[in-house]
């Protein structure tokens, strides 16, 4: 496994990261540094999002271990956050891209235009001849007339068909109805066409047990993208040289087995094929767990037995994932204005609660009939793994607008955090500053701070040091 170190230094030295505010927190920091943000930065209680870069680094480490000859493309949909993608593009993953938006903000990092993959089969025009005058020069499709398309507009673009994966009924978000053709009917390949490869997205996974089932999924979909090849060179087609397995990875306990059916079905039906590269279009995998939402309380009210919240994000917003992606979310309250003392409110009696987005509209409900202690205005609920489908699909109705929801780095230290510490002050030196929070204290005040979080890193290391009040 890469040593945590040198995957934070790539990581410190990103476009998006690179003279930013970073912190460093011992592995179960989080709820002292959310704390130390919303006393210390917080008077205007805004929702905010925190982005752990040590998860990043380590799912990064994870995939490389299981799948070591698949080239990830992060699929940007997933979560498109300048940041996280700058990370993502640091520890060296390639981009798929659907859009000239998407295209441009992975360029503007920095990022060659041969790391992306324009994988969308159906394309306008206008941003096909974008994706020629930039040099992306890869590209899905699954019909004739696409075909005639990058004719027109792109002509020296390599082609990679799209399949249909045979079954993805099971998937949250089967995606075979839209993506893929020609499934068995591979006779119908147009015979004009240079084809580089063969690609396939078994549909997209948010439950274990649809984990469970996707490894049998890529199974079939490998078999089908073998018949594919054959069918290619029956035609007399060059020589095809690109698998690409898609998407509907999760980083749950069960990845490890469904990189090993992947690794086994890759061998037996091209064990023996020369010259293949391998790659997939992971989007959950890898932003799913590395953000955590925090929303302030804006609203309470009390009718009969029945606790009702308005919190400041919603349906409408980043937890538009409990309507467009079927997610099942759960928050944990952070009471920094009721209870200092346990603001996690572990032990405490609960409540049936319900909880509304900020929206004036009745559907924005969060939940209902979801247990919580006694809350109050101005406490907090605290959403995790709220990274895949969240921000990505939010809107600004009725002005709440999710694109406007900053984000603020942290960076886990697996093991030692003085080791930690010494190692990212050789990297970054004159920007290295030591804060400390002690759990119980009142949250620290860093001297010369100023409103904004993109400035002055702190290095806060929670178990160490004094504490400002
Ligand atoms: C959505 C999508 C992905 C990412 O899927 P995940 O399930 O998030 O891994 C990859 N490729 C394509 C073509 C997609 O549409």
């Amino acid at each position: 496994m890469p040593s945590i170190s040198k995957s934070l230094q790539a990581i410190l030295g990103a476009p998006g990261i690179n003279g930013k505010r970073v912190t460093v927190l011992s592995k179960d920091g989080l709820t002292d540094f959310m704390r130390s943000i919303i006393c210390s930065e917080q008077e205007t209680k805004e929702t905010f999002y925190v982005l752990d870069l040590g998860a990043v680094a380590t799912l990064m480490d994870r995939w490389t271990l299981a799948l070591p000859k698949v080239q990830p493309y992060y699929a940007v949909k997933c979560n498109p956050n300048l940041n996280f993608l700058g990370a993502m593009a640091a520890l060296g993953t390639n981009f798929d891209c659907v859009s000239q938006a998407e295209i441009e903000s992975i360029l503007s990092l920095g990022v060659s235009p041969d790391r992306i993959i324009f994988a969308n089969p159906c394309k306008a025009g206008s941003h096909i001849k974008y994706a020629a005058s930039v040099g992306v020069n890869l590209t899905t499709f699954d019909s004739i007339d696409e075909i005639k398309k990058m004719q027109k507009w792109h002509p020296k673009c390599d082609l990679i068909i799209q399949i249909k994966a045979l079954d993805d009924s099971g998937a949250c978000c089967p995606l075979s109805s839209k993506l893929g053709n020609m499934g068995s009917k591979y006779g119908a390949l147009p015979e004009e066409l240079t084809v580089g490869g063969i690609s396939f997205h078994i549909g997209s996974a948010s439950t274990d047990s649809r984990a469970y089932q996707s490894r049998f999924c890529y199974q079939q979909a490998i078999a089908a993208a073998k018949t594919a090849f054959k069918m290619a060179t029956k035609l007399g087609m060059p020589q095809m040289s690109v698998l690409n397995i898609g998407g509907g990875f999760m980083a749950n306990s069960q990845f490890d087995e469904t990189a090993t059916v992947v690794k086994t079905a890759i061998q037996s039906y091209f064990g023996n094929y020369s010259g293949l590269t391998v790659i997939a279009e992971p989007g959950r995998f890898f932003a799913e767990s590395v953000f955590t939402l925090a929303t302030n309380i804006i609203g309470k009210r009390i009718r009969n037995e029945l606790r009702e919240y308005w919190i400041s994000d919603g349906i409408y917003g980043s937890l538009n994932c409990i309507i467009l992606d079927n997610a099942i979310v759960k928050c944990m309250p952070l009471a920094l204005t009721s209870n200092l003392e346990n603001p996690t409110r572990k032990g405490s009696k609960t409540y049936n609660s319900t909880v509304f987005g900020p929206t004036c509209d009745a559907l924005d409900i969060v939940f209902r009939g979801y247990q919580l202690p006694k809350l109050q205005v101005d406490d907090w609920l605290v959403f995790s793994t709220m990274a895949a489908y969240t921000t990505a699909a939010g809107t600004n109705f009725n002005g709440f607008n999710t694109s406007a929801i900053p984000n603020i780095e942290r960076i886990d230290c697996m093991n030692n955090v003085e080791a930690e510490y010494r190692q990212l002050k050789k990297v970054r030196p004159d920007e290295c500053q030591l804060v400390g929070v002690r759990p119980a204290d009142n949250c620290v005040t860093p001297a010369n701070k100023t409103s904004s979080f993109a400035r002055s890193p702190v290095w806060c290391l929670p178990q160490h040091l004094r504490c400002q009040s």
